[in-house]
């Protein structure tokens, strides 16, 4: 771990901006429990709560509410702790900041509680971002999944594969001791059964990683296709509400939408763009615009189309305008007018739908399909939440032992396969910060809230 324990003492505003029933003013530090008797008087004992006036600096009474405390290391940041929780106003908690600051404490920046538990080795690194992605959860099984991972459901795993690595190391480092030796330790089948073994569980930590980062930061869905197909009415339809406008006169969605939609746990953003087509207006055209800027962003395009006209020149003329590494999903609307029956099909691998968003026939087979698309499929849960820094570090750390393995087949310099071990296991360190560096803590603290 690179950073040092501090020495000063923080304040935030633990709850929301905005007005509450309560509003929570968080202490961490070794002057934490000073500073809360000036403004509260008498401290409970830890773990118990009391009734107090809270006061500025001044000495005039702000509030009145309950006091906590938490004494380290048995707290949330490993220091002493003490929450006063008052009236959740606004100017209220704005004076009970300013009473802390003007006593010795100083404002907390964004996710530093959690920094400091981190660096107090209350949680790992992966459990304090699950804290973060707790608090963003977007859907209940994404929350699920980040509850698990701050039960320490991923760093366990990540921990047990280090385990098998260390092992590994072990086992090739002791043989450079013995190569003068004419015994051949490391063509042993024994390592080439482990290290395969140890790529497996890496292999399969990392599906489970790329579940639980779609979980975490969801997919970004566009609706495409000429106007007037339905694409707004399908919105809607996924959406459960009334978001976009909808109309029977072409071009009716001038400005891109964006809509959080929880699809049987999967957040996904949809996003529904101006119709793709050329135009004189000003402001359509703009719409368009936006239109190209949003399917730049997306992972998944439905493109959307009348079923009773079928897939005509026009569709392709539209198709061939969506950026060319975007899959692209086709949805055959308003069966209901076709006369066909909702369908899934698949034709030379391309899927097509066929759907009615204004009746909701076939709307089951399109959620389905797009959880399929996020690689979640009939699984209802994720084993944790997980992001994308895990799983570039578990590729890099693929990437070694795929290169360790080489050389040991190699034979002729077993000291490298060593130094790719080594490296393995530095890259899967990165993921509960055993190996992080002040840049990258800065980074990942930074996206939390103030107070967390
Ligand atoms: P957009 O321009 O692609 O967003 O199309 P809209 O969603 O505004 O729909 C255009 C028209 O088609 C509206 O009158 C909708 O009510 C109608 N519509 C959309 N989907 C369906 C459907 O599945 N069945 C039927 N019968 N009408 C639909």
């Amino acid at each position: 771990m690179s950073a040092h324990a501090p020495t000063d003492t923080i304040a935030a505003i633990a709850t929301p901006p905005g007005r509450g029933a309560v509003g929570i003013l968080r202490l961490s530090g070794p002057r934490a429990f000073d500073v809360a008797t000036r403004i509260a008087g008498a401290l409970p004992a830890g773990r118990s709560s009391a009734l107090r006036a809270f006061r500025d600096a001044q000495g005039r009474i702000v509030d009145q509410g309950l006091v906590l405390c938490f004494a380290g290391p048995r707290s949330y940041t490993g220091e002493d702790v003490v929450e006063l929780q008052g009236h959740g106003g606004p100017v209220v908690m704005d004076q009970l900041l300013r009473a802390a600051c003007a006593l010795g404490a100083r404002a907390a920046r964004a996710g530093e509680f959690s920094e400091r538990a981190f660096i107090n080795e209350r949680l790992d690194l992966a459990q304090a971002e699950a804290v973060a992605d707790l608090i963003n959860a977007g859907s209940a099984a994404a929350a699920r999944a980040a509850q698990r991972a701050l039960d320490g459901e991923l760093s366990r795993q990540v921990q047990g594969l280090t385990d098998e690595l260390m092992s590994l190391r072990v086992f090739v480092e002791g043989a450079l001791d013995f190569s003068d030796e004419d015994i051949d330790w490391l063509a042993h089948d024994g390592l080439h059964a482990r290290l395969e073994t140890l790529e497996a569980n890496l292999r399969r930590l990392r599906a489970d990683c790329e579940r639980g980062r779609r979980l975490r930061d969801g997919l970004i869905v566009t609706l495409t296709g000429r106007p007037n197909v339905g694409k707004s009415t399908l919105l809607n339809a996924l959406a459960g509400a009334d978001i976009a406008i909808v109309t029977p006169i072409a071009g009716t969605t001038r400005d891109v939408l964006r809509e959080h939609l929880d699809l049987d746990g999967l957040p996904v953003t949809a996003v529904d763009t101006a119709g793709l087509r050329d135009s004189d207006d000003p402001i359509e055209q703009e719409g368009v615009r936006r239109a190209r800027q949003a399917l730049e962003q997306a992972e998944l395009a439905l493109f959307v189309l009348d079923d009773r006209e079928g897939f005509g020149a026009e569709d392709a003329a539209a198709l061939s305008q969506l950026p060319p590494q975007l899959p692209v999903l086709r949805v055959h609307n308003k069966c209901d007018l076709s006369g066909c029956a909702p369908a899934r099909e698949e034709i030379d691998g391309q899927v097509r739908l066929k759907l009615s968003a204004a009746s909701g026939a076939g709307l089951d087979l399109l959620r389905m399909e797009i959880r399929r698309f996020a690689g979640l499929g009939d699984a209802a849960e994720s084993p944790f939440s997980a992001r994308s820094r895990h799983i570039d570090a578990l590729r890099r750390t693929g990437e070694h032992l795929d290169a360790a393995r080489q050389r040991l087949a190699q034979k002729t310099m077993p000291e490298l396969a060593a130094e790719e071990l080594r490296q393995a296991q530095d890259a899967l360190g990165e993921i509960t910060g055993r190996v992080s560096t002040e840049d990258l803590l800065g980074q990942i603290f930074a996206s939390f809230c103030i107070g967390k």
